[in-house]
């Protein structure tokens, strides 16, 4: 892997719907399947360390920009608190697969998380544990989107992996269009350009500037996750 994208240390966006059972709550096999994948991912890493830090989306319990009745500022703060319950619980299973977790927040949440400082994550990453990324940017109007941006430039992850609901990029909608076609590689010059559906814009934009590529695949797609880590990926390489 670090051999391919010169780098030993990943980001990866999980949605939260992509958690999310159909019943309501928690689909454990999903998260589980996640978990042994980076433990898959980790064992296989022949060039020693790899670090693996994950941000997840709150879409499963509330999105800021729909809820119409309130503030936007609260709306989006509900948004972010989500993010924090989807990184305690998805760390609390990957513990119980055997793994070391650590959940760092934007904002203080007294004992239940700690506050993000790259030391401290650096620390953790020395340690050999999966580091969690709650609460996005901290600030209202942004989207975890821009959180795992953020953070993979603080943190010099080399690449961000983004495990979604469809196996890669397209130049239209595959649901709407069936002449739909898939990149394997597109530039992020094209995906702002093209509005091609990625991330948003002022992710995009921070992706461009500071240099940091996707990999855009299906989380569903058997072990999609351990072998993009891997650098086996079977979906859309976004270059910067
Ligand atoms: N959110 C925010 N700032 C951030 C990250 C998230 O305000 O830096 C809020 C926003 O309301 C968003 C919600 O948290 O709708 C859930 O985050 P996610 O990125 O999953 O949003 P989605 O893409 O599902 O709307």
């Amino acid at each position: 892997f670090s051999q391919k994208y010169g780098c030993r240390r990943v980001m990866l966006k999980l949605s939260g719907e992509a958690l999310a059972s159909e019943s309501g709550g928690y689909d454990d096999a999903v998260v589980k399947g996640v978990a042994s994948q980076i433990i898959q991912a980790k064992q296989m890493c022949d060039s020693g360390r790899l670090d693996v830090g994950i941000v997840i989306g709150g879409g499963n319990y509330w999105r800021g920009r729909t809820s119409e009745r309130i503030d936007r500022v609260k709306a989006d703060q509900i948004g972010m608190l989500a993010t924090v319950m989807n990184c305690i619980y998805v760390s609390e299973i990957f513990r119980s697969e055997g793994m070391c977790t650590a959940v760092f927040s934007s904002f203080t949440c007294g004992s239940m998380t700690e506050l993000f400082s790259k030391d401290r994550v650096n620390e953790c990453f020395e340690q050999g544990k999966v580091v969690f990324f709650a609460g996005g940017t901290g600030h209202p109007y942004f989207s975890t989107d821009t959180g795992v941006v953020l953070r993979a430039v603080e943190m010099d992850a080399g690449i961000i992996l983004l495990a979604k609901a469809v196996d890669g990029v397209y130049d239209s909608d595959p649901r709407l269009n069936k002449e739909a076609s898939r990149y394997d590689v597109v530039s992020i010059q094209e995906v702002i350009d093209r509005k091609l559906a990625v991330m948003d814009l002022t992710a995009s934009v921070m992706c461009m500037e500071h240099k940091i590529a996707l990999a855009v695949f299906d989380l569903n797609r058997k072990n999609s996750i351990a072998q993009a880590m891997q650098g086996k990926i079977s979906g859309t390489i976004v270059t910067v």
